[in-house]
C-alpha cells in the first residue's frame, strides 16, 4: 500500500495525495515539476463529468481527513462557505 501511495504517479504533498496529470488543463507545479493535480478534485471531476473551477470551487472533505478520497467523504462548495466552515462556522455542521 505504501509502495503504491508513493509510485511516481501518486504521491502525498503537504497532505493531500497528488496525482500526476500532465494532460490535466489545472495540473500545477510541486517541486519544479508542472502535471500535479490534487487528487480529490480529480475524484469530484470524475463524479461530475466536467473541469472544476479553480477560483470557485473547493472541494472540502467532510470527515477532515485529506486523504480519505471517497466520493461519499467530498463536498462541493464555494470559497465562501469553505473559509466558513474551516474558520470553525458551527452551523455548516453536519451532525
Ligand atoms: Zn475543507
Amino acid at each position: 500500500m505504501l509502495n503504491q501511495t508513493n509510485s511516481r504517479n501518486k504521491q502525498i504533498k503537504k497532505g493531500y495525495i497528488m496525482v500526476w496529470q500532465p494532460q490535466h488543463p489545472n495540473a500545477v507545479t510541486y517541486a519544479g515539476e508542472k502535471g500535479w493535480v490534487r487528487e480529490h478534485r480529480l475524484v469530484m471531476e470524475k463524479h461530475l463529468g466536467r473541469y472544476l473551477n479553480q477560483v470557485f470551487e473547493v472541494v472540502h472533505h467532510i470527515n477532515g481527513d485529506r486523504t480519505d478520497n471517497r466520493i461519499e467523504n467530498l463536498k462541493l462548495m464555494s470559497p465562501e462557505e469553505h473559509t466558513a466552515l474551516e474558520s470553525g462556522g458551527r452551523k455548516w455542521k453536519t451532525k
